[in-house]
């Protein structure tokens, strides 16, 4: 086995395991491979070993890559998104995880209406209170998840974030349940063209604590294709 194949069985490993710990199997989870910054060569390798979502997080990036995919992933993208690139991003990407505003969102509605596609989103949430951190400030996802209810070639399946990073997981484990919790309200809800089906939360450094929490996607980088020499 080579080291690629054998850290995407660890991660499988510990996907499962978490899982059954949350009361869950291993196939409610959706794995989101995170190649940025790593060669296009990598991500088709990974595809071969049963990779069936890649997450980029540069629209650069991904217009050079995705052509030179081999195989049929679905890709996401989990970086920030500028209003000027929308116009890639609506077609290069299945699912658009990193939308955190209003403007935002009605650039990709004009596209998308434009194309006549409609684009399954995830709205980002700022659960660490940094200020460096993209998403929008939880008290405003409800919010922000209503207007975006209401542009037809949008609909929302969900919420996503980046928790603080921090070795103690009692400092990490809020901002999934705060994720959590606007998932709950969000679906209570039952908004008319939105289907909340996904909690993305949890990367290479804090997956489990993430399934544990709920997060039924979790987006794994460094612990599927190895360090990045130039972390993004
Ligand atoms: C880079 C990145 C990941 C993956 O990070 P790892 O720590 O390498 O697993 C997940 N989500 C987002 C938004 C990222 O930018």
């Amino acid at each position: 086995m080579n080291e690629l194949q054998q850290r995407i069985t660890s991660v499988r490993q510990r996907i499962a395991r978490a899982a059954a710990q949350a009361g869950k199997t291993e196939a409610e989870i959706t794995l989101v491979g995170v190649s940025k910054t790593f060669p296009v060569e990598m991500v088709n390798a990974a595809v071969e070993l049963g990779l069936t979502h890649i997450g980029e997080n540069r629209i650069q990036e991904a217009r050079t890559k995705f052509p030179q995919v081999t195989g049929r992933p679905l890709f996401h993208m989990i970086g920030h998104l500028q209003r000027n690139k929308v116009k890639y991003a609506v077609k290069l990407f299945d699912l658009i995880q990193s939308l955190d505003s209003i403007s935002l969102a009605e650039e990709i509605e004009a596209r998308c209406s434009k194309l006549g596609k409609t684009m399954p989103v995830l709205l980002e949430v700022n659960t660490s209170g940094e200020e460096a951190k993209e998403g929008c400030a939880p008290s405003e996802a409800i919010t922000l998840l209503k207007a975006i209810d209401r542009l037809p070639h949008l609909c929302v399946e969900g919420f996503m974030t980046v928790a603080l990073y921090s070795e103690d997981p009692e400092l990490v484990r809020p901002c999934f349940r705060q994720l959590r919790g606007i998932y709950e309200e969000g679906r209570s809800l039952n908004l008319e063209r939105a289907n909340l089906k996904y909690l993305s939360m949890g990367m290479s450094n804090d997956f489990e604590l993430a399934i544990a929490e709920g997060a039924n996607m979790v987006r794994v980088g460094s612990a599927i294709f190895g360090d990045r020499r130039n972390p993004a």
